[in-house]
């Protein structure tokens, strides 16, 4: 059964305390929300065990926005895999494309820090999109299908039931142009077919593909009543509670 999920990718943004008072605001409003609808929220790193703590009996459900590419060891400043789980984290997001441009990540690194990942029993947001140059050549549907078969086909249908995608247009995300409910459409429709081709149709029907890049409120509707957009990561609307949570509520 496809889900439908709405998560929120917090960035650089929120001190630890404005963090948790955000958390808890959304886990409060998150109880009005179709049983459905999975919330997720992605603070920064330092946050994460006390926003765990926030969210304790609610139904939102915590990630990270990133992890190492190894297990452990000498790698100063990373976070693995397990340190996530250990304090509660059920997902991460991989491949936003704000560290595939400003920190170098790579299709090689994003199947090693997925398989990590999973392996660990954490489920990954894979974030796949191109960029304006991209979309002005004409070249939006062969970027992202190379983008998604770079990591997937690594992995197996089991796998797959655990990886979420996120289609994220590079010049749609923090820029206030939203990519129309057609554009992203086709684009989403492109990704289903994409895993259906490996991996089968049951497989492609069930995985949850979400679009980002200046969701709101006041467009949400639309794009989420297209059949291949289940839902949506959710950058600067998801500082605000209210605005995160009628985002949810556009189904
Ligand atoms: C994002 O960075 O994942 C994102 C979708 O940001 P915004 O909603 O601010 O465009």
């Amino acid at each position: 059964m496809r889900k439908y999920i709405v998560a929120g990718n917090w960035k650089m943004n929120t001190t630890v305390p404005e963090g948790v008072a955000l958390a808890k605001e959304v886990a409060q409003k998150a109880h009005s929300l179709p049983a459905n609808v999975e919330l997720i929220v992605a603070p920064p790193f330092t946050h994460l065990a006390c926003v765990a703590d926030a969210l304790k009996g609610s139904a939102v459900a915590l990630s990270a926005q990133n992890c190492a590419d190894h297990e452990k060891g000498a790698y100063t400043g990373e976070v693995s895999v397990k340190m996530l789980t250990s304090v509660g984290c059920q997902y991460t997001i991989l491949g936003h494309s704000e560290r595939r441009q400003y920190y170098g990540e790579t299709d090689e690194k994003l199947v090693e820090k997925t398989r990590l990942a999973l392996e660990a029993g954490l489920k990954v947001i894979l974030c796949v999109g191109e960029n304006l140059d991209e979309r002005e050549a004409g070249k939006h549907f062969e970027v992202v299908t190379a983008q998604t078969k770079a990591v997937l086909y690594n992995f197996t249908a089991e796998d797959l039931m655990h990886v979420v995608i996120a289609y994220e247009p590079v010049w749609a995300i923090g820029t206030g142009k939203t990519a129309t409910a057609a554009q992203a459409e086709e684009i989403h429709a492109c990704i289903r077919t994409v895993v259906a081709e490996k991996f089968g149709k049951e497989v492609a029907d069930d995985m949850t593909i979400l679009y980002g890049g200046s969701c709101k409120p006041s467009n949400a509707k639309e794009l989420f009543a297209e059949p291949d957009i289940d839902g949506g990561l959710i950058g600067g609307a998801a500082l605000k509670a209210d605005d995160f949570i009628a985002i949810a509520t556009s189904f």
